[in-house]
């Protein structure tokens, strides 16, 4: 019998997913129309941004700065949620299944484009399963290592490194991370093989750097800053192209010696496929706004931070750096074979 609607053969699974994904965006739209929270008082109770690493971290520090400006702007609160694990996967899933009310929003990194390429099984796809609100701030990485490690600059620690690499623990956030990017491109750089430490975040990693437990770290200078100024830690350079205002005595790494090593930090808002396109709007133009809050601007400025041109803070501005991002690192990671299952 040839299925015809109506009968269960009819609707394919993918074709099910669809009219359950757009129902739920229907119901989430009625939702919003409907009397206390229609768009014009959106947001009627506190907001869920979810950070895909852990608290305290470089990711965390920025989603905070921000979920305090955003607070201001919205008049509601904007409540970080610290989703663990897998390199920042498991959030970007459990956002992408998550109701597109309004009341759920992800602030993820690179990692939103790496890991396609990075997972062979995926439970989400960055490109499909998501709204794209608008990019954030840019952030530098450091290469930094435990205060006692006998190189004392990147020379040094280029001939300590090769001459040791059997012994070297190198920590990171877990593959997708842009801590794990760095340092696979520091590897590649030097030709070495260390052995890798993955952590919930590069908060628990800088603590096991501080405490002596791995050698050396890559991470965002919104982690890295404070310890460099204190002290706390051994630094080697920053990875942009020019040194930064934060931090003006630190060579980049391209000038010790690692020849055009760059990683800058990006960073994207999203919402789960179907929440409604006039939250998608309040929600950004409080994503603006609060960047322009001096209290964020500060912070990030004192911490390496760098406000994203306006360009890219909007929607379509995310959408087309997310898809620059996918098509750019898909085929390097790829070439270098690196995945999980
Ligand atoms: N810096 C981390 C990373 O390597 C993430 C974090 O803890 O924020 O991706």
């Amino acid at each position: 019998m040839k299925p015809s609607i109506g009968s269960p053969r009819f609707f394919t699974s993918a074709t099910k997913r669809l009219l359950q994904a757009s129902l739920v965006a229907l119901t989430a739209t009625a939702g919003l129309m409907a009397g206390s929270s229609s768009a014009q008082t959106y947001p009627t109770k506190p907001i869920n941004l979810v950070v895909p690493f852990a608290a305290g971290g470089p990711t965390d520090v920025v989603a905070r700065t921000l979920a305090a400006s955003m607070t201001k702007v919205l008049g509601q609160s904007v409540v970080v949620e610290n989703k663990l694990g897998a390199g920042g996967t498991i959030a970007a899933s459990y956002v992408a299944k998550s109701q597109p009310d309004g009341y759920t929003f992800f602030i993820h990194h690179n990692g939103m484009a790496t890991s396609p390429a990075l997972y062979r099984k995926l439970s989400f796809n960055p490109l499909t399963d998501f709204e794209y609100v608008g990019q954030a701030v840019d952030v530098p990485m450091t290469l930094i290592a435990r205060k006692d490690m006998p190189a004392n600059n990147m020379a040094e620690l280029i001939t300590y490194v090769k001459a040791n690499s059997t012994k070297i623990n190198l920590a990171n956030a877990g593959l997708g991370a842009v801590s794990h990017l760095c340092g696979m491109l520091l590897q590649q750089a030097l030709g070495v093989d260390l052995t890798t430490v993955p952590f919930s975040g590069t908060a628990p990693a800088m603590n096991a750097l501080l405490g002596g437990q791995v050698d050396l770290l890559c991470d965002q200078t919104t982690n890295t800053v404070p310890q460099i100024k204190a002290g706390t830690v051994k630094s080697y350079g920053v990875t942009t192209k020019q040194r930064i205002k934060a931090l003006p005595d630190q060579p980049t790494l391209s000038e010790g010696g690692l020849k055009d090593f760059e990683v800058v930090v990006w960073h994207g808002v999203y919402a789960p496929k179907g929440t409604p396109p006039a939250v998608i709007e309040k929600f950004g133009a409080a994503l603006r706004a609060g960047m322009k809050d001096p209290n964020f601007a500060s912070r990030m400025a004192d911490l390496g931070a760098e406000m994203t041109p306006d360009s890219k803070q909007t929607p379509e501005g995310l959408r087309v750096w997310l898809n620059s991002e996918v098509n750019k690192w898909g085929p390097i990671i790829r070439k270098a074979g690196v995945y999980a299952d």
